[in-house]
């Protein structure tokens, strides 16, 4: 039997029999982790409050030689990211992102620079002091480099024209060819293609150019929070091949939202 300690991020929790649960860990040492948590169910409280939701932990994995579940030995609260799960925004887009992960990831793959950006867009959201869209946008931006699903902006898909040579001050996004359409080419691209507008263009661009605590702090306008989180929210899962349950509870409570502050 082989043990392993690392640092992880729990990105999901189901119910196995009458005492256990399954957790899947985003491990810093080998990325995608399920393990089985004996007696972990509430009522039984081998781990009282410690295998919540996005919480950034110490575990103690054992494997042993028969094929099956590795086993959470310990798990202790590296931190707890207490301020996420306490509102219903955060909750929904740290939803999204562990879900992301969750379907692109395999088991087994050590993902470093992506665990950093976890921990990093997890911290942030958490600290509530960086607007939770504009983290979104960083995360889904840099998530998408690092899946190897970096758009190209550099120029129109179809007739090569660079963006800077583009007259129009509005492109038509085109996820099938990972990249964008200038308006007089657009209408050969109709695969889920959005507006976005050339200012929108660069601020994504600046997302991916520059280290994270400075790319977090780009000031994206409103519209370019709006255009960007539209055109990622397509382009990613258009991507990874799968459509995230977690992206329609999140665009429902985003419309409640934005109907309360209306009246
Ligand atoms: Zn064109």
């Amino acid at each position: 039997m082989s043990a392993l300690s690392t640092s992880a991020i729990l990105l999901r929790r189901i119910e196995f029999g009458d005492y256990d649960l399954i957790v899947t860990l985003f491990t810093e040492a080998e990325g995608k982790t399920s393990a089985i948590a004996k007696s972990a169910k509430k009522s039984v409280k081998r781990f009282p409050g410690v295998l919540e939701p996005f919480s950034k932990l110490n575990v103690v994995l054992s494997k042993g030689r028969k094929k099956g579940l590795p086993i959470l030995q310990e798990a202790s609260i590296e931190d707890p990211f207490f301020n996420i799960r306490e509102d219903i925004v955060k909750t929904a887009y740290a939803s999204y992102w562990a879900e992301l992960i969750y379907l692109w990831m395999v088991e087994g793959e050590p993902q470093k620079q992506l665990y950093q950006l976890t921990v990093h867009v997890l911290s942030e959201l958490n600290r509530g002091e960086i607007p939770v869209e504009v983290l979104s946008i960083l995360f889904q931006m840099r998530f998408l480099s690092l899946a190897g699903f970096r758009p190209n902006f550099d120029h129109c898909h179809h007739c090569k024209t660079c963006l800077d040579q583009i007259k129009y001050a509005t492109l038509v996004s085109d996820p099938s060819s990972g990249g964008i359409a200038c308006p007089t080419c657009c209408g050969v691209s109709r695969n889920g293609g959005v507006k976005i507008s050339k200012g929108t263009l660069k601020q994504l661009i600046w997302t991916n150019n520059k280290d994270l605590d400075r790319a977090a702090r780009i000031r994206f306008t409103p519209l370019a929070i709006d255009e960007g989180i539209r055109f990622l929210e397509i382009f990613v899962p258009f991507h990874i091949g799968r459509n995230p349950k977690s992206l329609k509870v999140l665009r429902a409570i985003r419309k409640t939202i934005k109907r309360k502050w209306k009246f």
